[in-house]
């Protein structure tokens, strides 16, 4: 078996191996993944570091209250006390390197904490908690074909232990318990590694093997809890060999380069032969502010609330039954539709009879909404750019696309409705549906469309590689008055001039912004899917 090889660009020693349980679930970038299962292997070119100012990760904070109040023994107000007033706390924000967060995600830790410490109670009532990650570690005598000397297997989540040893429980904090279910391959990497492991900070009863391994999921948002795995040490066992060694072996072999959200944080970026370069398609030439993602989505929100773009980027539960509007329900319902048929292979064009046989199956949508839905479809049929194409064509159909901007250091994700090749040239199809008619220049277009801005600025730049020559945007707009469809040609100076300055627009604040202040509305904050959280909403509501 061939041996794992470093790839160009990068420096240091690839013998020690640490990965986390989530590597069995093998999702993402494989080659990243590989890269991050070695710790002391680093970019030739190193980046200097930039952290954010506040936490990014919703559940940091959480962890961070929770260690204070159990291995800290500090009363929960105390402990929320020193995330909402890190400046008077030095010593112990450092040791435990607590990052300041946010005042909505504050509230949300504040909910969380106490919905953990309430949602699950253990048949056994001895159960300790146990500090640090716990570690499966193993060392071999010899370097094996992966040039690999040492092993470590790593956890995330809040360890117990019983009394007596012989019990061990793993608590994984999320924000509905079951909501995700996990493969069979991470949870028997969990347990193995509870099983066999110890955790970072010895604790007594943890010297010897357990009987018992128990994983427990628990909703800080809802106070659920769900016991997915409970098995004695010798099941474990068997889990691992069966499930868990061959999707660690995938996850530490990796070698296919697949961009997307995961190359926001991948020491490897600088160098990847499949990421995309776009330098300087944001206007801005600026490197030192931390590297972050952003897609138009979030320019618009967070043109709107700075908060607001915040708040979703650090995940935090939102509710769902204000997300979608009938109107934003109903171009839901038909991007899912056209994403289906434009998917099928050998292609084949929408009809106009397909708006008679288009049911709304999943109960979204009023009847008069579906009346709707059925005209867009048929307008669609018209226009449907698969009538020109051959059954054999290239066409990438809502699929995540990652550029980088090195100037001004952030990853831009775009999701195009539809790409397909026209003559080796590629063409970008958007989708838009509206309730009233528009009359708009196609400058104006892109302000209010700022996806069309980003396709146009970069297909002027050929980052998507092709033909130049024929490569353009397709703005196909379904509104009452029946179809439209506007194309842009990113060769046209004006047009490249107005898309540049709409991206430049939407994110110039943003990329100098560490700080996320709420614009606080009652209109909008009565619909904001994480107002809940935000304490800026409360006063405008
Ligand atoms: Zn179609």
């Amino acid at each position: 078996m061939p041996g794992w090889i470093l790839p160009s660009g990068l420096v240091g020693q690839p013998d020690v191996i640490r990965v986390f349980s989530g590597s069995a679930r093998n999702d993402g970038c494989p080659a990243k993944l590989a890269l991050k299962a070695r710790p002391d292997v680093r970019a030739r070119i190193r980046r200097p570091y930039k952290p954010e100012k506040l936490e990014t990760f919703f559940l940091a904070p959480v962890m961070a209250v929770l260690d204070l109040a159990e291995h800290r023994e500090m009363p929960l107000d105390k402990a929320l006390g020193v995330l909402a007033r890190p400046d008077e706390h030095v010593d112990l924000v450092r040791e435990d390197r607590i990052k300041p967060v946010h005042g909505g995600v504050l509230a949300w830790t504040a909910h969380a904490v106490s919905q953990f410490l309430e949602a699950w109670t253990p048949p056994e009532n001895d159960m300790r908690p146990v500090r640090g990650n716990w570690v499966d570690l193993q060392r071999l005598r010899y370097p094996d074909h992966r040039g690999a000397r040492q092993y470590e297997l790593k956890v995330w989540g809040r360890g117990y232990v019983s009394a007596d040893g012989q019990v061990r429980e793993l608590r994984l904090p999320t924000t509905r318990a079951g909501r995700r279910p996990r493969s069979d391959a991470e949870l028997a990497v969990i347990a193995r590694v509870l099983s066999t492991g110890t955790p970072a900070f010895p604790a007594p009863g943890v010297a010897g093997p357990a009987n018992r391994i128990r994983v427990v999921e628990i909703g800080c948002a809802d106070g659920s809890a769900s016991v997915v795995y409970e098995r004695t040490s010798d099941e474990a066992a068997r889990d691992f060999a069966e499930h868990g060694r061959d999707a660690l072996s995938t996850a530490v072999d990796g070698t296919t380069f697949l961009p997307g959200q995961d190359c926001v944080d991948c020491k490897y970026s600088g160098s990847c032969p499949a990421l995309p370069r776009v330098p300087g398609v944001l206007g801005i030439s600026d490197s030192t502010k931390p590297r972050r993602s952003w897609s138009v989505t979030n320019g618009r929100r967070y043109r709107e609330c700075a908060a607001h773009d915040h708040l979703r980027r650090v995940q935090l539960p939102r509710s769902l039954d204000i997300e979608y509007g009938p109107s934003a329900m109903r171009g839901k319902v038909l991007h899912r539709w056209l994403k289906d048929r434009h998917a099928r292979r050998p292609l084949v064009p929408c009809r106009v009879e397909d708006a008679e046989l288009w049911t709304d199956g999943e109960n979204e949508l009023p009847e008069e909404e579906q009346q709707r839905v059925r005209l867009m479809i048929k307008f669609h049929s018209r226009l449907c750019p698969l009538r020109h194409l051959s059954r054999d064509a290239r066409t990438k159909v809502e699929e995540t696309l990652v550029f980088d901007d090195t100037e001004a250091d952030v990853a831009i994700i775009a999701e195009p409705d539809l790409l397909y090749e026209d003559s080796g040239a590629w063409v970008w199809r958007e989708v838009k549906t509206t309730s009233k008619e528009i009359t708009l220049t196609r400058a104006e277009l892109l302000g209010r469309y700022p996806q069309l801005a980003l396709a146009v600025a970069l297909l002027s730049r050929s980052a998507l590689g092709g033909r130049t020559r024929g490569a353009r945007v397709e703005l196909e707009l379904l509104s009452p008055a029946g179809p439209e469809i506007d194309i842009l040609d990113p060769a046209d100076p004006l047009l490249r001039e107005r898309a540049s300055a709409v991206l430049h627009d939407l994110v110039r604040r943003w990329h100098g912004d560490q700080e996320f202040v709420a614009s606080p509305d009652s209109y909008r904050c009565s619909r904001c899917e994480v107002a809940a959280w935000c304490p800026s909403s409360a006063e405008a509501v």
